[in-house]
């Protein structure tokens, strides 16, 4: 091979060289051009898609805060309610326990129950927003229970007249007697969960039959603190005569107004005494007319005492 013939087939070779070089520019240029629109293409699809989601997820977001709100609101709505109803409630208490000084007071007193009477005492208090005092004896059962509970819960007074009733037991000694305060004093409170304050000595300070001095009784009671009341009217529903609910009332307006200013009177809610319950609406009407203030017994009240503590005695 000559020399000429060697350099032209180097340039030959380099001419070829170029060329494929040349190509394979030219081949990356196209890929490019195509690949980097399709890249971007893709990327933006899934960039939109994120966006897509992102502003599903904020929508979902909105709508969950706006239930939310919604359900905020009504809860407010509804604690609003309930607070007006209970300003109401105590509106009405408050209208029912209030002493004004100018009017007679009369302290209506149901002794001897709870009974299905007292229910329907029960529903006439509340039918004329009126308050009372219950002296209870322990009478079991779950009617009972709920009674006395119904008495605190409606604002009355629940009070204790005895946990037996039986007076040759009660008084038979001053144990016995103080036995009796406490497990009735206990029983009112497992019963209605409030410790009773005030009591009513079965037949009154003043009865006869107690085997003990009433004195020690009285001494007793005192120094627990405790508040008793006899009265000083009644409607006559335990004197042994039967008397129709209109004479009832009459009978009790009677006594109240030969009583004075401060007036306890003396009913029963025991279950054989219906007329007393059926005669209440026609008696609370009287009293009001009559413009006596209707009170439950309370710490303000102004015991009326058939015997007083005397401390000598
Ligand atoms: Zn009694």
């Amino acid at each position: 091979m000559t020399r000429n013939e060697m350099v032209r087939r180097a340039r030959a070779r380099e001419q070829r060289r170029r060329i494929v070089r040349a190509r394979r520019i030219v081949f990356s240029v196209i890929v490019a051009i195509i690949l980097i629109p399709l890249v971007y293409s893709c990327y933006s699809h899934f960039k939109m898609k994120k966006l897509k989601q992102d502003i599903s997820s904020l929508e979902k977001q909105l709508k969950d805060s706006e239930t939310n709100q919604k359900s905020l609101q009504e809860q407010l709505e509804q604690i609003e309610k309930e607070l007006k109803k209970k300003e109401s409630q105590l509106k009405k208490q408050a209208e029912a326990t209030t002493d004004h000084p100018e009017k007679p007071n009369v302290y209506l007193t149901f002794d001897d129950g709870p009974s299905q009477n007292t229910d329907h005492i029960l529903d006439t208090l509340k039918e004329y927003n009126v308050r009372a005092t219950f002296f209870c004896l322990a009478r079991e059962g779950e009617e009972n229970t709920a009674r006395y509970q119904r008495i605190v819960q409606e604002g009355h007074t629940l009070a204790m007249h005895s946990y037996s009733h039986i007076y040759s037991t009660i008084y038979a000694n001053l144990d016995a007697f103080k036995e009796d305060v406490n497990k009735i004093s206990d029983f009112l409170y497992d019963a209605a969960g409030v410790r009773p304050e005030f009591y009513r000595f079965p037949g009154g300070s003043s009865n006869t039959v107690s085997e003990v001095p009433m004195s020690k009784c009285i001494q007793y009671v005192n120094k627990k603190g405790i508040t008793y009341f006899d009265w000083n009217a009644q409607n006559d529903d335990a004197t042994g005569k039967t008397y129709t609910p209109s004479q009832l009332t009459s009978r009790a307006m009677r006594s109240v107004k030969a009583a004075g200013e401060n007036v306890v009177l003396l009913m029963h809610d025991e279950k054989t005494k219906t007329a007393t319950a059926e005669s209440l609406p026609e008696l609370i009407r009287r009293l009001k007319s009559a413009d006596y203030d209707i009170l439950p017994i309370t710490t303000r009240t102004q015991p009326v005492q058939h015997v007083k503590f005397n401390p000598a005695g």
